[in-house]
């Protein structure tokens, strides 16, 4: 046994949860089986110091259960920055489903996760991200009232995806406008990767102002479909990274921007909803300040999901969350000329102003 326990961890280089290069403090990890659904889930909760963990729910076919915790102590990390810089009263979790959505997704599996999520009391509170729909946290919302994203029809506000859309088409004109002196986006080329939920409306938004976009996506009918739409170009290389284009728009899964891809990106403007879009923050946002091109923090433009379920929280209405989302604008060109002032990254300039926040609560806590 201790033979086998050894050389996994030399095979590893480090502990199994504690020691990931991905852990960083965060406060709980919550294993989840159940043998009757085959639920295997994780939730992570990273930091409630602003207030209860919120953060989607993930269900993914990882390639193995390495894979699983990286991605939700990395996402639910990326949260507790996202609803800080937001403004949020908002902790930072996420959970990850172990499992392909499309065949082993059932009510039955997802009340399950939901009666997980109900032990925790509200310290996590879920909601959907890739591979859940509305209709999954409606069938949470039965077993616990610590869920968001529920059908406007059940009390909730619906689902996030176009409020998302919304507010990383803000964060890119803010780019735009720091880039180029013009937030206007008219002929810009843009390649939009990943054409889902937030994809789409994403891809409305610019078609709508006469970008140039370019689709790429795994899933053939959708590429159809949204160019049957909105008049968008399907990608048809093999080096999207490679390509000549004015702003890459990483709305697929995240890593995107990595060891293999940094060199080849031509863009001018990275700016897109996918979570966690450096595979190294530190490292790939410093190459990417080298070469010009200017990031915008995915934590801080993706928010608009976050500010629409926060607002089931707080009962605010729609003209409430356009607001609020309409405003990743102001503050996208607030931390990106920061950035240059202080000659750092994007990505270390918003964190930095986030971890203020958690910290300035922190101390107000310690002194109660
Ligand atoms: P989604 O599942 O609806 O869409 C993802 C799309 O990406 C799918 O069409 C899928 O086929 C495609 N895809 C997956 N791998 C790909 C690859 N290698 N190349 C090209 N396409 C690929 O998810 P979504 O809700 O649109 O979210 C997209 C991203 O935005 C995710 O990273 C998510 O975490 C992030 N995000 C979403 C929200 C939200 O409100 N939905 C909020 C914040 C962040």
């Amino acid at each position: 046994m201790s033979t086998t326990y050894s050389s996994l961890q030399q095979v590893l280089h480090e502990d199994p949860v504690f020691g990931q290069l991905s852990f960083d403090g965060h406060e709980q990890i919550i294993f989840c089986n159940d043998k009757d659904t085959g639920l295997k889930a994780i939730i992570g909760i990273h930091n409630t110091v602003l207030g209860p963990a919120l953060g989607g729910t993930r269900m993914w076919n990882y390639e193995n259960e390495w894979a699983a915790l990286n991605d939700v102590l990395r996402l639910s990390r990326g949260m507790t920055y996202k609803s800080a810089i937001t403004g949020l009263n908002l902790g930072g979790g996420k959970a990850v489903i172990i499992g392909d959505a499309k065949t082993q997704k059932t009510p039955e599996l997802m009340r399950k996760f939901g009666e997980f999520v109900h032990s925790l009391s509200g310290k996590y509170i879920t909601a959907e991200d890739v591979g859940m729909a509305t209709e999954d946290m409606d069938t949470v919302r039965e077993v616990t009232p610590y869920v968001t994203g529920i059908s406007q029809d059940k009390g909730g506000a619906g689902n996030p995806s176009p409020i998302t859309a919304y507010g990383v088409f803000m964060g890119m004109k803010a780019a735009a406008k720091f880039k180029y002196g013009s937030d206007i986006l008219e002929d810009k080329r843009i390649y939009v990767e990943g054409i889902g939920n937030v994809g789409e409306n994403l891809v409305e938004y610019l078609t709508q102002e006469g970008a140039d976009v370019v689709i790429a996506d795994l899933n053939q009918d959708r590429l159809e479909q949204v160019r049957d739409k909105y008049g968008a170009t399907i990608y048809g290389g093999d080096d999207l990274y490679g390509e000549q284009m004015d702003i890459y728009a990483p709305c697929a899964l995240g890593a995107t921007i990595n060891d293999s891809t940094i060199h080849r990106i031509q863009a001018d403007i990275i700016a897109g909803a996918a979570n966690n879009q450096l595979a190294n923050e530190q490292k790939h946002g410093a190459e990417l300040m080298k070469r010009g091109i200017v990031y915008a923090p995915d934590f801080l433009i993706n928010a608009g999901g976050i500010i629409n379920v926060y607002a089931e929280l707080e009962g605010y209405d729609r003209s409430e969350i356009m607001r609020k989302t309409e405003n990743i604008f102001t503050t996208t060109v607030e931390i990106l000329n920061r950035a240059k002032e202080n000659n750092v990254t994007t990505y270390q300039a918003a964190f930095e102003i986030a971890k203020a926040r958690i910290d300035a609560r922190r101390s107000e806590l310690a002194a109660i």
